[in-house]
């Protein structure tokens, strides 16, 4: 299992996070402030660190410099609202290895984890399976019964939510804040609409819908 100590003051994306990397497969330890954050960022217990910067007690900067002063060296994503190139180049120097903006989805956070993984040698698994659907989180391509096909960014993470709860109905609202971010506000149809399109590739019966509640992926 990866372990990912998330230190994030404000519940609504504290929770969006958390639901989003357990539902990914992670296991995660979730901390609201900057002294927590750099107490609990050691090698030995967790594989990466995602770390707001505007954190009560000890902000994100300090808690960084703590960590790597100490020679922790697990990769750490910062993540912040703070846009400016000043504040970017601050915590890129303090020893960040990435960092992403507020708002972010899901998506792109998963993919920056991933990437921190993979050069950090923390192995994960790389394929997901059920029913005749393979989807290889490498290549981002998925099989189904035998045939290669090519998915967009949003139909992979929808699918690779489906794949993660094979047999179980998502709901709309799930699949909608898993990969389109807590912040987006269009309409929950959207998550009808990338169903379709999976279903166009993989076959009709691979994602069935349950009146009422959602989507289910044939088990
Ligand atoms: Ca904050």
């Amino acid at each position: 299992m990866t372990r990912i100590l998330i230190a994030e003051d404000e519940a609504r994306i504290a929770n969006f996070v958390e639901k989003g990397l357990r539902s990914s497969g992670f296991t995660t330890t979730t901390v609201a402030d900057g002294i927590s954050a750099a107490s609990l960022a050691r090698d030995t217990d967790h594989d990466l660190l995602l770390l707001d910067l505007g954190l009560p007690g000890q902000d994100g900067l300090a808690a960084l410099a703590e960590i790597r002063r100490r020679g922790e060296r697990l990769p750490i994503i910062v993540l912040t609202a703070r846009d400016s190139v000043q504040d970017r180049v601050t915590g890129l120097n303090g020893g960040a290895n990435d960092y992403l903006t507020k708002p972010f989805s899901f998506e792109e956070l998963l993919a920056r984890i991933r990437v921190q993984l993979r050069d950090s040698g923390t192995t994960q698994e790389t394929v997901l399976a059920a029913g005749e659907v393979t989807l290889d989180m490498l290549t981002r391509r998925a099989v189904v019964a035998g045939q290669q096909v090519e998915l967009t960014a949003r139909e992979y993470a929808v699918l690779e939510m489906f794949l993660r709860h094979p047999g179980q109905v998502l709901a709309r609202e799930q699949l909608l804040s898993h990969v389109w971010g807590y912040d987006f506000d269009g309409g929950s149809n959207v998550v009808d609409v990338y169903v379709r399109y999976l279903r166009k590739k993989l076959g009709d019966h691979v994602i069935e819908t349950v009146r009422g509640m959602g989507y289910r992926l044939e088990a």
